[in-house]
Protein backbone atom coordinates (compact mmCIF):
# COMPACT_ATOMS: atom_id res chain seq x y z
CA UNK A 1 0.00 0.00 0.00
CA UNK A 2 1.14 3.49 -0.72
CA UNK A 3 2.21 5.43 1.84
CA UNK A 4 1.56 8.78 -0.24
CA UNK A 5 -1.56 9.65 -2.25
CA UNK A 6 -1.17 10.96 -5.17
CA UNK A 7 -4.08 11.55 -7.73
CA UNK A 8 -2.90 10.37 -11.33
CA UNK A 9 -6.85 9.83 -11.99
CA UNK A 10 -7.26 12.99 -13.98
CA UNK A 11 -8.23 11.82 -17.61
CA UNK A 12 -5.89 14.39 -19.72
CA UNK A 13 -7.75 13.09 -22.93
CA UNK A 14 -10.90 14.46 -22.33
CA UNK A 15 -11.54 16.35 -25.59
CA UNK A 16 -13.59 19.50 -24.05
CA UNK A 17 -10.24 20.32 -22.51
CA UNK A 18 -8.95 23.37 -23.64
CA UNK A 19 -5.33 24.30 -23.52
CA UNK A 20 -5.67 26.65 -20.70
CA UNK A 21 -7.15 23.21 -18.53
CA UNK A 22 -4.06 21.60 -20.10
CA UNK A 23 -1.40 24.41 -19.28
CA UNK A 24 -2.49 23.88 -15.74
CA UNK A 25 -2.73 20.31 -15.51
CA UNK A 26 0.91 20.74 -17.17
CA UNK A 27 1.78 22.98 -14.23
CA UNK A 28 0.18 21.39 -11.91
CA UNK A 29 2.63 17.85 -12.78
CA UNK A 30 5.91 20.10 -13.00
CA UNK A 31 5.42 21.43 -9.69
CA UNK A 32 4.52 17.93 -7.98
CA UNK A 33 7.83 17.29 -9.73
CA UNK A 34 10.11 19.38 -8.35
CA UNK A 35 8.21 18.78 -5.41
CA UNK A 36 8.66 15.09 -5.30
CA UNK A 37 12.71 15.68 -6.59
CA UNK A 38 13.10 17.74 -3.28
CA UNK A 39 11.56 15.13 -1.31
CA UNK A 40 13.54 12.39 -2.67
CA UNK A 41 17.16 14.33 -2.09
CA UNK A 42 15.71 14.91 1.85
CA UNK A 43 14.86 11.31 1.63
CA UNK A 44 18.25 9.95 0.63
CA UNK A 45 20.30 12.35 3.42
CA UNK A 46 17.80 10.97 6.01
CA UNK A 47 18.31 7.34 5.12
CA UNK A 48 22.16 7.64 4.58
CA UNK A 49 21.82 8.83 8.37
CA UNK A 50 20.25 6.12 9.61
CA UNK A 51 22.00 3.50 6.95
CA UNK A 52 24.83 4.84 8.98
CA UNK A 53 23.28 4.13 12.18
CA UNK A 54 22.46 0.57 11.69
CA UNK A 55 25.72 -0.45 10.41
CA UNK A 56 27.37 1.05 13.40
CA UNK A 57 28.32 -1.38 15.91
CA UNK A 58 28.58 -0.56 19.57
CA UNK A 59 28.10 -3.56 21.17
CA UNK A 60 24.72 -5.58 23.12
CA UNK A 61 23.83 -2.26 25.55
CA UNK A 62 23.34 -0.01 22.53
CA UNK A 63 21.69 -2.62 20.38
CA UNK A 64 18.03 -0.58 20.46
CA UNK A 65 19.51 2.36 18.59
CA UNK A 66 20.72 -0.33 15.57
CA UNK A 67 17.11 -1.99 15.84
CA UNK A 68 15.50 1.31 15.56
CA UNK A 69 18.08 2.71 12.87
CA UNK A 70 17.12 -0.30 10.98
CA UNK A 71 13.35 0.07 11.11
CA UNK A 72 13.62 3.80 10.49
CA UNK A 73 16.22 2.91 7.59
CA UNK A 74 13.14 0.69 6.13
CA UNK A 75 10.43 3.15 6.45
CA UNK A 76 12.03 5.83 4.21
CA UNK A 77 12.83 3.12 2.03
CA UNK A 78 8.80 2.36 1.55
CA UNK A 79 8.21 6.64 1.04
CA UNK A 80 10.94 6.87 -1.22
CA UNK A 81 9.59 4.00 -3.85
CA UNK A 82 6.32 5.63 -3.11
CA UNK A 83 8.06 9.48 -3.82
CA UNK A 84 10.01 7.53 -7.28
CA UNK A 85 6.69 5.91 -8.51
CA UNK A 86 5.14 9.34 -8.19
CA UNK A 87 7.82 10.94 -10.18
CA UNK A 88 7.13 8.31 -12.82
CA UNK A 89 3.69 9.24 -13.13
CA UNK A 90 4.67 13.05 -13.10
CA UNK A 91 6.75 12.38 -15.97
CA UNK A 92 4.31 10.20 -18.05
CA UNK A 93 1.91 13.12 -17.25
CA UNK A 94 3.84 15.79 -18.00
CA UNK A 95 5.29 14.06 -21.57
CA UNK A 96 1.42 14.18 -22.64
CA UNK A 97 0.37 16.98 -21.70
CA UNK A 98 3.93 18.92 -23.00
CA UNK A 99 4.18 20.29 -27.01
CA UNK A 100 7.76 19.45 -26.04
CA UNK A 101 9.84 23.06 -27.73
CA UNK A 102 13.40 21.82 -27.81
CA UNK A 103 16.38 23.88 -27.72
CA UNK A 104 20.42 23.30 -27.53
CA UNK A 105 22.59 24.58 -24.86
CA UNK A 106 26.50 23.66 -24.48
CA UNK A 107 27.77 22.51 -20.96
CA UNK A 108 30.87 22.93 -20.10
CA UNK A 109 32.39 19.99 -17.79
CA UNK A 110 35.68 21.21 -17.53
CA UNK A 111 38.00 23.74 -18.56
CA UNK A 112 38.85 21.57 -21.76
CA UNK A 113 35.58 19.46 -22.18
CA UNK A 114 31.69 20.31 -23.24
CA UNK A 115 28.97 18.54 -24.09
CA UNK A 116 25.57 19.66 -25.84
CA UNK A 117 22.47 19.36 -24.66
CA UNK A 118 18.99 19.26 -26.18
CA UNK A 119 16.35 20.06 -23.83
CA UNK A 120 12.47 21.07 -23.90
CA UNK A 121 12.28 25.08 -22.54
CA UNK A 122 8.89 24.61 -21.31
CA UNK A 123 8.95 21.33 -18.78
CA UNK A 124 13.56 20.71 -19.10
CA UNK A 125 12.53 16.92 -20.30
CA UNK A 126 16.21 16.24 -22.06
CA UNK A 127 16.13 13.93 -25.88
ZN1 LIG B 1 8.30 19.64 -22.77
Amino acid sequence: MSIFSFNDNINIDDKNMDDNNNAKLLEYYLECKNHYNAIERNLDVIMYHYYCLKEKDYGAYVANVKEDSFIQWNVFKEHKKDVLNNKKICNAKINELCHHVYDTDTIDIDPDKSCTIVFCTICGNTK
